[in-house]
């Protein structure tokens, strides 16, 4: 499929018979922009609209569903840049509270947001909760990717990728997006980005659709490692708290403190330190550097890559011995 698709980087198409045809300016979409969102649509079942970021995407469901005054009703531990995000747009009206995702979202939200599992606390949302509550839910599955959850099947309006991470997978594309079945939010999200412009570029497009035809193999061999990886983490002497949903590339866990965990993710050799998760290389880091005192000071956060996984392991092991 994606092999032959090749890049478009026209930004105008002729009209046809003097009336604009599928593609007239690449604002509102593009040919190879448009093929990506259909096989990431394929995949979570709905219409897919991509975006220039995962924040993007995250900040055009806020402005094109909500109104001044109205709340969002965000899941404690959720990616940190979305409560940052919302904390942005609190000067333009819009509300947050924080709730328990293991449980019932709060009865006045006008909008719920879920992740699957949360990063980096990886927990899992009750679905069952978060559908029966009256607001739309929006689900941020982007550690699981479609392959773990699909959250329009569970009962989500709006599954929110950063396909920068699992779903392009090489740490060479920043790209967000959101996928619903329901059409008149399709419609909607599609007006608001083609009148605000936060759409992705072809290019950036071409690689999430390149990425997209490994995503199966990739995320099975990573659940696997991650798998094997947390289950020795639990075992070692000095580690705390292991939390892995029992798939996907992300796990977390906890050392002593901040002085433990600075010097594990500087002794990796294998594993990089640096941020983001998903990608084809294995890398750590402690998340107290963004997140503060939200997470605790000795939490490190690790992405498994494709690497041997007795190659992380002993990477792993040699780090946490001091
Ligand atoms: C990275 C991330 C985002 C933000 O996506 P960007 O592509 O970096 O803008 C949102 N949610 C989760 C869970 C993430 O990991």
């Amino acid at each position: 499929m994606s092999g032959s698709v090749p890049i478009d980087r026209s930004t105008t198409w002729q009209y046809e018979d003097g009336e604009p045809g599928a593609f007239s300016y690449t604002r509102f979409s593009s040919p190879t922009v448009a093929a990506a969102e259909h096989a990431l649509g394929e995949l979570d079942g709905g219409e897919a609209l991509l975006f220039a970021s995962g924040a993007a995407a995250s900040t055009a469901v806020v402005l094109a569903l909500l109104s001044p005054g109205q709340t969002v009703a965000l899941a404690e531990g959720a990616y940190y840049g979305t409560g940052v995000l919302l904390g942005e747009l609190e000067r333009w009206g819009v509300r947050q509270v924080e709730f328990d995702q293991t449980g019932p979202p709060p009865p006045d939200a006008d909008l719920v947001w879920i992740e699957a599992p949360s990063n980096p606390f990886l927990t899992m949302p009750d679905f069952e909760a978060a559908r029966a509550h009256p607001a739309p839910v929006v689900c941020d599955s982007t550690a699981a990717t479609p392959l773990h959850v699909k959250p329009l099947e569970r009962g989500c309006q709006i599954a929110l990728h950063s396909a920068t991470k699992g779903l392009a997978g090489h740490d060479d594309a920043l790209v967000g997006a959101l996928v619903t079945s329901d059409p008149e939010t399709a419609a909607r999200l599609r007006e608001f980005r083609s009148r605000t412009g936060p759409v992705a570029a072809p290019d950036v497009a071409w690689l999430l659709l390149r990425g997209l035809q490994t995503l199966e193999v990739r995320v099975a061999r990573q659940t696997e490692t991650a798998n094997s990886i947390a289950d020795r983490l639990r075992d070692h002497p000095a580690v705390e708290t292991v939390r892995h949903p029992g798939f996907g590339a992300l796990l977390s866990f906890d050392v002593a403190d901040a002085g433990t965990a600075r010097r594990v993710e500087t002794s990796t050799r294998l594993i990089a330190n640096k941020t983001s998760l998903g990608g084809v290389t294995s890398r750590i880091e402690a998340r107290s550097r963004w997140e503060g005192d939200r997470v605790p000071a000795g939490l490190l956060r690790l992405s498994v890559g494709l690497e041997d996984p007795e190659d992380l392991w002993d990477d792993l092991s040699q780090a946490l011995t001091p």
